[in-house]
């Protein structure tokens, strides 16, 4: 289980959802043995396996694909497993909770998770029926308690009520992701992006001079220009990409298989174009609502252990941003961080 984010008394664990009656293949299986077990059998999904240590998987969605490629291109059917399946794996362990699950099969668009052991031997199979299944199993535990004898059974009750609270992944003021998703998704996101030498890159984003829009406009207007904040981040990013409210009026942006370089060309554009939304500010120097931010990448070459080490390089950015004038980004390459050299800017001064 991930350090923090779960609640022990109220957790559901993969071991305990998990299907381990699942369909394992060899790399090398032929492809049509395979689809025609699938027809045959109704397998919506094989796990692909070495030595028992699950290496792809093989879906109907990879299937159509295979399809797709086979009807619009013309080409000619690969043979073997190895050639279509999809990789890298995404894996949980059997300790992972019902919500870290969640976080990570929504977030990726995952239906299937092999759920391994510490050695990474294939020990079982969460979908997303099951997911769904033990989310609905928890709302029918509720429906009965409150149907019977409510009294006798309130501690129950509030168990039952804390398991659904703790299942949510959306903050309720900005529908970004929340503080715990945050971490979730971080924490899968770091570990596959070291196993399978993979980079992505965090941004985060703060509000300047927050305080004094409150300040100038009211509580239930820093609300909405914090709505506005989101709805543009979100309008900047591909599918892929993922944002978390991070802390009040600090918003995290998870670019996976995106370069520093790439990263810092989107948030650029993102700030400018937030700059040129041109929503008063009156306390601003800029005299419009703007933001600031910090942006830090993990490589192959340059891995952090955990990602707490990149986030802190992203918060060191977004402290220089703010240092030098506000309204930019700053990047601290990981050699800078390791020297301490002057940061990289990018930005608009008011
Ligand atoms: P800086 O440019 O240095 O970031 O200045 P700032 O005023 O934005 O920073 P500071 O950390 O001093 O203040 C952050 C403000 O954000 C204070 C807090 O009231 C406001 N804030 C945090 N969360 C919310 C929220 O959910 N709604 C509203 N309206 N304001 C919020
Ligand atoms: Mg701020
Ligand atoms: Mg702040």
């Amino acid at each position: 289980m991930i350090e923090g984010v779960g609640r022990m008394n109220v957790d559901i664990f993969a071991r305990d959802l998990m299907t381990t009656d699942v369909i394992c293949i060899s790399p090398e299986a032929d492809l049509i043995d395979v689809i025609r077990e699938m027809i045959d059998c109704n397998y919506s999904c094989m796990v692909v396996v070495e030595n028992d240590i699950p290496v792809g998987i093989i879906t109907e969605r990879d299937i159509v694909r295979l399809m797709g490629k086979i009807m619009i291109n013309k080409t000619e059917s690969p043979v073997q497993v190895v050639n279509v399946m999809s990789v890298p794996l995404a894996t949980i362990t059997e300790d992972t909770t019902l919500f870290e699950a969640l976080v990570i099969s929504s977030t990726r668009k995952i239906r299937h998770l092999p759920v391994v052991n510490e050695t990474g031997i294939l020990l079982g199979l969460l979908t997303e029926t099951d997911l769904a299944k033990a989310h609905f199993k928890i709302f029918d535990k509720q429906r009965d308690i409150i149907e019977h004898s409510v009294s006798a059974r309130t501690q129950e009750l509030q168990q039952a009520n804390e398991q659904l609270r703790s299942l949510s992944m959306i903050d309720a003021l900005t529908g970004l992701g929340n503080r715990r998703a945050m971490e979730v998704d971080l924490e899968h996101t770091h570990v596959q992006a070291v196993r399978y030498s993979r980079s992505y890159t965090v941004a985060l984003f703060d509000i300047d001079f927050f305080k004094l829009y409150n300040d100038s406009y009211g509580h239930k207007a820093g609300d909405e220009a914090l709505r506005l904040v989101s709805e543009h981040l979100l309008a900047s990013i591909r599918k892929c990409d993922r944002l978390y409210r991070y802390g009040g009026e600090e918003i995290l942006m998870l670019l996976p298989e995106t370069s520093l370089y790439g990263a810092l060309i989107l948030v650029d554009r993102t700030l400018a174009s937030f700059a040129a939304l041109n929503i008063p500010h009156e306390k601003s120097p800029f005299g419009f609502v703007t933001m600031s931010c910090g942006v830090a990448s993990q490589t192959e070459e340059n891995g952090y252990d955990r990602w707490d080490g990149l986030v802190d390089l992203a918060d060191r950015g977004l402290y220089a941003s703010k240092n030098s004038g506000r309204n930019r980004v700053t990047i601290i390459p990981p050699e800078d961080a390791i020297d301490d050299n002057v940061p990289r800017m990018h930005g608009n001064s008011p």
